[in-house]
């Protein structure tokens, strides 16, 4: 019998970190190839091709690895793979998944996975994560879905999912939009069609494009903001209060930065969609979309930071990032 040939892609992070001294504590260490010879069952299901392409953890990664990641997973689906399973540490999952969501083109699965215990604790959860992941990028119904992440037997959209706790195996979670579907008996069931992409088409990113999150919070009054500015940012996003909502100062702020620089407000509830016409104080989302700015509708404020990145960074004119953004606003219809 022939299995679906499925690349492995290493970049680093928990599951191939290990400790020689509890005082210096876990760091990357194991290959790729070591990772997967570690996990019963997967030569089962799938022919692996495993590349040690990184071994960092992953707060580390940056936006130049993620690309080279992408080209390596390209390049693997044009010499023949049926899916690619890529490993990383869990910090910045939600980000690197989102950005090969908006960059990935082809049908073939390209599944992000990663482990929140090392694999000398006990209990470690890397290889059965593997495992699913693997079982995951193997099947025909994981075709189309664009970027997943699989943790614990559970399958995400990236678009949706984030880190929701910070040691927690049962980490990963959907908010409002739930899972995607579960990995059973190794086997991906998913629970309803994909939902609606973001599909674009994206020239060749400048690297040199910065894109600013600044979170607001009591009491603060624009300095922030105005900050960023001076410093050459390109961009920013705010992780805004509630529905979409800054304080009088910083809406002030805003308005006399908007014509210079995007500003996209997002919900910083981490739940839920920015709102359009419900508020009308100094502030509040009608105010604000008077003043200039933008709004992320249901993505998150580290999500829309790499969608107006990748906007700003392949030149895309200011009604593009306007039309961008109103994609998300309309989450509700399935392809
Ligand atoms: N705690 C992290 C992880 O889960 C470390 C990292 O992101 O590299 O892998």
């Amino acid at each position: 019998m022939k299995y679906p040939s499925i690349a492995v892609g290493a970049l680093g992070g928990t599951i191939c970190m290990t400790a020689d001294d509890a005082q210096v504590g876990a760091l990357p260490r194991l290959s790729a190839q070591q990772l997967v010879s570690a996990v019963p069952g997967l030569v089962d299901i799938a022919e692996i091709h495993a590349a040690t392409l990184l071994q960092l953890p992953s707060p580390s990664l940056n936006f130049a690895h993620v690309l080279d990641s992408l080209a390596w997973a390209e390049s693997m689906v044009s010499a023949g793979a049926n899916g690619i399973v890529l490993t990383q540490g869990t910090d910045t999952l939600e980000e690197t998944a989102f950005l090969l969501d908006l960059l990935w083109t082809h049908p073939q699965p390209l599944v992000v996975t990663g482990a929140m215990r090392t694999p000398l604790t006990a209990g470690a959860d890397g290889p059965a994560n593997i495992l699913a992941a693997v079982a995951c990028a193997a099947d025909s119904s994981s075709c189309g879905r664009g970027v997943c992440v699989v943790m614990n037997n559970t399958i995400h959209e990236a678009r949706w999912v984030r880190k929701a706790n910070s040691m927690s195996v049962e980490t990963f979670e959907s908010a409002v939009m739930g899972p995607a579907g579960m990995v059973l008996e190794g086997t991906p069931q998913y629970f309803r069609p994909p939902s609606k992409r973001y599909r674009e088409h994206f020239a060749k990113p400048d690297m040199s494009v910065r894109v600013a999150l600044v979170e607001t919070c009591l009491g603060e009054t624009g300095e922030m903001l105005n900050a960023v500015a001076q410093a050459g940012y390109h961009g920013i996003v705010i992780s805004a209060y509630g529905a979409g909502h800054v304080s009088h100062d910083e809406a002030k702020c805003i308005e006399a930065l908007a014509p210079r620089l995007p500003i996209v407000i997002a919900t910083r509830t981490g739940s839920g969609s920015t709102a359009a016409r419900t508020y009308g104080f100094p502030g509040s989302e009608i105010d604000l979309a008077r003043r200039g700015a933008y709004f992320s509708g249901w993505l998150a404020p580290r999500k829309a930071r790499l969608l107006l990145w990748l906007l700003l960074a392949t030149a895309a004119p200011l009604s593009a990032c306007a039309a961008a953004f109103e994609f998300w606003k309309r989450v509700d219809s399935i392809e």
